[in-house]
This record gives structure tokens, C-alpha cells and sequence, in this order.
């Protein structure tokens, strides 16, 4: 922004007054509705009792969040009874899967049938008798391919989410680090996508509140929804085959989408608007 400094007519300043006209109009991609900006958090697996506990934390912050449950089948009464409650808060019950599986080893294994037969038709018959009918899909381990979402797509899923790491690492070596603010497929714009991506704040991903605060930024400029998500909530540090993230972190993250008025998206509300 130096070229500010520029006296008189000179080029430079005339070409930033075109670059914010560009802007305004929203003729330049990436400005998006301002007033649309947000962050869409979602929880995976069959940790009821333990997202149920947050119940007063999104209720401080009056956010609205998105569930995706694996293994419906053994869903008991008082797991039904909780999700429901949550769900009447306003929080949306998405699925997660029958198995648990790896959909493209089932779908070249077993065809669209048997993959449907088995990762998709049993869970959701137990959800529908449970009184949900998800209309989002979490892809069970992040695994995914362009077959497997159009079964998805052509079972009247609405919205599919997969998974999104700033670090990876192999045997403790890492094999890269990303800021989110510089990672665009975590954030939503609004173009009606089905298929996206949601950035892990599980522990073992290493994201700190200064590195969200910065993503949330970015959503907030730029008219887009942060999508993140998560396994069990933990207080401190994860135990031995916990496998999660810290409940400090994520009231950060509450707190800071409040501040900076961010809206809470659920996920199947982000195709909607
Ligand atoms: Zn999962």
C-alpha cells in the first residue's frame, strides 16, 4: 500500500481506486456478501455423552453446530433422547456412516450396491427409526473419491464434508505445515458446492487460536464460512487412544466467531444460502 504516498495524479493511486471499485462491485472473486461471513464446526463419531456436556458452552454462544454419527446402530435410548435435545437447540444431526468404512476400497470391492448395502441403507434405516434424517454425510476417514460422492449425491445427501490437515507428519518426521488463512479450500463461499472441506482442530493437527483467529479473519473479509471440525472433546491433554480436542480451544473459537459477529453455520445450511 506504499504507492499511497505518491503525490499528486500519479498512477499508482488511480489504479488502487480501480482495484477498490473492482471490490465493491464485487467484480473481483473472494469479496463475497460480508454479511454472509461465518464458521461451520462439526463433531465426528459417537461421542454423545461428551458433546452433550458442551450443550451449555453452544448455548453461552448461542452457536449452532452439526453432529455427523457413525454406528447409529448402537445408539441407546438415552443417546437418542440427548441428540434430540440437541437437535431441538438448533443443531443439525448429519451422518457419518454405518461401518466406519473405507468407501473406495467398498465401492471397488462390492460395486455402488454393496457399498450402499452396506455403509449407507443400515445406518440410515437406525437413524430414520431414531427420528433423523440426516442430510448431511461426513466421509468416515476423510476417504472419498469422485464415485463415491455421486452415490452420496444420488442418495438426496445434500452436502458431503471431508477432511482438511494444516500439518501432516509420517513415522514423527513432518512432511508440511499450513497456515489455514492460507489454506482456501476450508472456506465455504456460498457457490452451492456439495463437496468440501473442513479444517481438523483434533489436537494431533496442532492448530493454535492465533492461527483460527487469523482464518477467521479471512472469512469475515471475505464474505466466506470457516468450516472446521472435530472427534471427543477433551479437557488438557489427550490420553492414550483419545483421540480429539481441547474444549479450551474450542471456546476460543466461540468466543471469538461471537466477537467478530460471525454467523454459525450448520453444514447443511451452508448450500442454502
Ligand atoms: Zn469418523
Amino acid at each position: 500500500m506504499g504507492g499511497f504516498r505518491t503525490p499528486g495524479y500519479s498512477i499508482v493511486p488511480l489504479y488502487s481506486w480501480v482495484i477498490l471499485a473492482l471490490i465493491a462491485t464485487g467484480c473481483i472473486s473472494g469479496s463475497g456478501d460480508v454479511s454472509k461471513a461465518g464458521v461451520a464446526i462439526s463433531f465426528d463419531d459417537h461421542f454423545i455423552e461428551d458433546w452433550y456436556a458442551l450443550k451449555p458452552l453452544f448455548d453461552r454462544y448461542d452457536a449452532k453446530v452439526t453432529f455427523f454419527i457413525t454406528c447409529p446402530d448402537s445408539l441407546t435410548t438415552r443417546e437418542i433422547r440427548l441428540l434430540k435435545e440437541l437437535e431441538s437447540d438448533g443443531h443439525e444431526i448429519g451422518f457419518h456412516g454405518t461401518i466406519h468404512g473405507r468407501a473406495t476400497e467398498m465401492i471397488a470391492a462390492h460395486g455402488p450396491e454393496g457399498y450402499i448395502e452396506t455403509e449407507l441403507t443400515p445406518g440410515l434405516g437406525y437413524m430414520r427409526a431414531a427420528g433423523f434424517y440426516p442430510t448431511s454425510y461426513a466421509h468416515p476417514g476423510g476417504n472419498h473419491n469422485s464415485r463415491v460422492d455421486s452415490v452420496l449425491l444420488a442418495q438426496g445427501f445434500q452436502i458431503l464434508r471431508d477432511v482438511a490437515l494444516s500439518r501432516r507428519e509420517y513415522k514423527g518426521v513432518p512432511l508440511y505445515q499450513m497456515a489455514p488463512r492460507i489454506m482456501p479450500w476450508i472456506y465455504y463461499s456460498f457457490d452451492q458446492a456439495p463437496i468440501v472441506d473442513a479444517l481438523s482442530i483434533d489436537m494431533d493437527a496442532r492448530v493454535d487460536i492465533d492461527s483460527i483467529k487469523e482464518a477467521m479473519e479471512k472469512a469475515k473479509n471475505t464474505g466466506t464460512a470457516l468450516m472446521l471440525f472435530g472427534h471427543q472433546p477433551l479437557q488438557g491433554k489427550a490420553k492414550q487412544g483419545q483421540y480429539g480436542f481441547d474444549i479450551g480451544l474450542l471456546e476460543g473459537i466461540l468466543k471469538e466467531a461471537k466477537i467478530g459477529n460471525l454467523k454459525f453455520y450448520r453444514m447443511s445450511d451452508l448450500v442454502k444460502n
